[in-house]
C-alpha cells in the first residue's frame, strides 16, 4: 500500500518539474479534444494501443502508456505514477487488449519523470520484462536512489538563496531539508534502475518492429522520443509515428527548468537543448503524434512551430523586462504565469525560478544578456 501524502512529499518538486504547473496552457487541462470518448484503451492501429493511466490528484489527469506489439510480446512506452490505481488501470486495460502484466517483454522509458517511470519496477516485478532508459536519465535515477534524504532540500535551499528567493522561501525549504536528515533512509518508493540503455539514432532491436530512439534533451537530459518508421497504418501522410513523450504536447509548453543537482553543478542550456531538440522533430515529418499525455495529433512540424514561436515571444519580453537589472527571482516574479505570482503556490515558485534561470541562460549564451560583474544575489541586465 502507498503512503499518498507520503509519497508525494518525496516527488511533489520531481513532479511538479514534468507537469510545468506555471506553465500549462489550462484551456486545454481536459486534454480532450471536443467530442473525443473518454475511452480508457485506445486501438491506434499496426499493433499499437495507449491506456490512459490516471495521476493522482494532478490537473494534467492522466499519461498515456502505449502498447507496442512485437513478434517477442508487448513492450510498453512509460508506464504510470506509481499508484494503486494506477496500476489497476494499466493492468485492466492491458488486459482489455487480450495482454496479461506477465507478459510484457520490455519497458522503453522516454525520460525519468514518475508519471513516466513510476510503475516500472511493479512491472518488472510482474513479468520479468527489462527496461530501456537514456543514460543521462538513468545517471539521475541512481543518484537520486543514492542520495541521502534531505540532500536535494539543502541544495535547492542552497541555490535559492544564491539566485535572490526571500527569506520566508527559503524557511520551510531549510526546516524540510532539517527533518529530512533525521530520517536514516526513505522507506521504499525507489524508482527502479533501468538495466538497458537507449543508445540515440539507433533501432532499439525489437523483434520484427523498426523503432529508432531520438535524443531529445531540454525537458530532461535524457529525454527520447520513439519514432516509429513504419507505414501509418491509416495511410495517413509522412514518415510513421513518433511517440513523443512529453518533448512534444499538443496543448501543453513542457516545463523547461535547470538540469543541475547536488551532485552535478555542470552549467548547461536546457532550453537551447529543447529548442534544437524541436526543430530535429519538427524536421522528421511524421504522419502521427503519439505523445505521453492529452492526444495523438498529426501536424508535428505545425506544432513545433507554434512553440519555437512562442519561446521566442517569450524571450523577447524578458529582454524588455531585463531593461534594468533583475535577479532570477525577481525576473520570474514579473514574468507571465497562468496566474498571478501571488497564487502561485510555494513549491511552484521554485519550479518557476528555475525556469527563468533556463531562459537567462539561453539569452546569456545568444550574447543577448549577461551577469551584472559583482553583483549579489546574481542579477542580470540586457545587453
Ligand atoms: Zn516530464
Ligand atoms: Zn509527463
Amino acid at each position: 500500500m502507498v503512503d499518498r501524502g507520503y509519497y508525494w512529499n518525496k516527488f511533489s518538486l520531481q513532479w511538479a518539474r514534468c507537469t510545468a504547473q506555471p506553465y500549462v496552457r489550462y484551456a486545454d487541462q481536459a486534454a480532450e479534444r471536443d467530442g473525443e470518448p473518454m475511452t480508457q484503451v485506445t486501438d491506434h492501429g499496426g499493433g499499437v494501443h495507449s491506456i490512459k493511466v490516471p495521476i493522482p490528484d494532478n490537473p494534467l489527469g492522466h499519461t498515456l502508456v502505449h502498447v507496442l506489439d512485437t513478434d517477442r510480446g508487448p513492450v510498453l512506452i512509460d508506464t504510470g505514477w506509481d499508484d494503486p490505481e494506477a496500476w489497476d488501470t494499466l493492468t485492466d486495460g492491458l488486459a482489455a487488449t487480450g495482454v496479461d502484466i506477465g507478459d510484457i517483454h520490455g519497458v522503453v522509458i522516454t525520460h525519468h519523470h514518475p508519471d513516466h517511470h513510476g510503475l516500472s519496477g511493479q512491472v518488472r516485478e510482474a513479468s520479468g520484462a527489462w527496461i530501456a532508459m537514456h543514460a543521462a536519465d538513468t545517471a539521475i535515477v541512481r543518484r537520486t536512489r543514492e542520495s541521502r534524504p534531505g540532500t536535494w532540500l539543502a541544495y535547492l535551499s542552497a541555490k535559492l538563496s544564491a539566485v535572490g528567493a526571500p527569506e520566508e522561501h527559503l524557511a520551510p525549504l531549510r526546516a524540510a531539508a532539517a527533518e529530512r536528515g533525521r530520517m536514516r533512509t526513505l522507506p521504499g518508493l525507489r524508482a527502479a534502475l533501468p538495466d538497458r540503455e537507449i543508445v540515440p539514432g539507433e533501432l532499439l532491436g525489437l523483434a520484427g518492429r523498426k523503432l529508432r530512439a531520438i535524443w531529445t534533451p531540454g525537458h530532461t537530459p535524457g529525454h527520447v522520443c520513439l519514432h516509429l518508421e513504419e507505414e501509418h497504418p491509416r495511410n495517413l501522410p509522412g514518415r510513421g509515428r513518433l511517440f513523443s513523450g512529453d518533448h512534444l504536447l499538443p496543448g501543453i509548453s513542457p516545463h523547461i527548468g535547470l538540469y543541475e543537482g547536488p551532485d552535478d553543478a555542470t552549467v548547461t542550456d536546457p532550453l537551447g537543448d529543447y529548442l534544437d531538440s524541436l526543430e530535429r522533430i519538427g524536421r522528421l515529418g511524421v504522419a502521427e503524434v503519439l505523445p505521453a499525455h492529452q492526444y495523438a495529433f498529426a501536424d508535428a512540424a505545425g506544432r513545433v512551430q507554434e512553440l519555437l514561436d512562442h519561446h521566442e515571444e517569450r524571450l523577447t519580453g524578458l529582454l524588455e523586462l531585463l531593461a534594468a537589472p533583475l535577479t532570477p527571482w525577481q525576473l520570474a516574479e514579473r514574468m507571465e504565469w497562468n496566474r498571478p505570482w501571488a497564487q502561485i503556490p510555494h513549491g511552484s515558485r521554485s519550479i518557476a525560478v528555475s525556469e527563468a534561470e533556463a531562459h537567462l541562460r539561453r539569452l546569456v549564451k545568444l550574447g543577448r544578456a549577461e551577469a551584472v560583474a559583482g553583483s549579489e544575489p546574481v542579477t542580470y541586465i540586457a545587453v
